[in-house]
């Protein structure tokens, strides 16, 4: 039995703040997933992110009260909080006075990044370039994703929405996947979809998922996969936020060409004699990008 943790990143909505949607799959064979989860564990334990779910795009952003600090580097993690604790109090009284948006706005951005702000930049990155190297590591786990340029996308010709078909075809691959594997086990291979917890989705994604259980994707018949997707909370379930890791390095990779991520979690890509068959870029033809250039 395979669990494939599903997570998304980038905006669906045409045209959106970003130009690329996202959906990552991260397999593990069932039995592995206590190693995973101790994997993970250590890491967060090693930075003091216990407890704490490692959402990789808050963990990244630069914290300018950080830099505000007088040689913020070389407080110890109690005083580095407690610091910017101050600091950011003091600039929500400030914000109170001069309007709701923008104290709204802040607000939220102190209470999303709160668990993170002992760890400085560089370190914040070094927790992340572990992580995937964490994964990297798991050469029983497979990574399937379908990332949509969305300039490329065409509502029209495709008849499904960007999160639709990047859905159908992570499931498609996954059940490939199984079917494949299944033919050199003695039993049939099963898996299962676990995705992070959001309502509008949910209802989403059970219905679509029935459907191909009726009447397959657009690609294969559904054998293997078993169930409509569970539905957990990320901030509990620490494989969802390996798969959040893998939808951003993807993300990042194909936006701004950062490729030190990407290079560490691509390793894990569903491969097919030597060719990448769990990742795909949905973009223009002449895109040279290196997962275009696996075709
Ligand atoms: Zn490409």
């Amino acid at each position: 039995m395979y669990l494939c943790y599903l997570d998304e990143s980038g905006t669906s909505d045409i045209p959106g703040n970003t130009s690329h949607f996202i959906l990552a799959g991260l397999a593990i064979p069932a039995d592995r997933w206590k190693d995973c989860d101790n994997a993970i564990f250590n890491l967060k334990k090693k930075w003091s992110l216990i407890d704490t779910e490692i959402h990789t795009a808050w963990l990244l952003r630069p914290y300018i009260e950080q830099t505000k600090i007088t040689d913020f580097e070389k407080l110890n993690y109690k005083q580095r909080k407690s610091a910017v604790d101050t600091y950011r109090k003091q600039e929500l009284y400030r914000l109170q006075k001069i309007g709701k948006t923008t104290y709204h706005r802040i607000k939220k951005n102190f209470r999303k990044t709160n668990d993170y702000v002992h760890l400085t930049l560089n370190e914040r990155r070094t927790v992340i370039s572990e992580f995937t190297e964490i994964i990297q590591s798991w050469g029983f786990a497979r990574l399937f994703a379908e990332c949509i340029d969305k300039v490329h996308f065409d509502p029209t010709r495709t008849n499904v929405t960007v999160d639709e078909q990047a859905f159908e075809q992570v499931v498609s691959r996954f059940e490939h996947f199984l079917q494949i594997i299944s033919k050199s086990e003695s039993d049939i291979v099963m898996g299962m979809l676990i995705h992070d917890n959001n309502e509008t989705l949910a209802k989403k994604l059970t219905n679509l998922m029935q459907t191909f259980h009726k009447k397959g994707t657009l690609w294969t018949r559904i054998k293997n996969i078993i169930e409509t997707p569970l539905f957990v909370d990320s901030q509990l379930t620490c494989m969802v936020q390996a798969a959040d890791v893998c939808s951003y390095s993807l993300r990042r990779y194909l936006e701004n060409g950062e490729e030190g991520f990407f290079n560490n979690i691509f390793d894990r890509a569903d491969r097919k004699d030597n060719k990448v068959v769990g990742v795909r870029h949905f973009a223009r033809d002449d895109c040279d990008c290196m997962i275009c250039k696996q075709d």
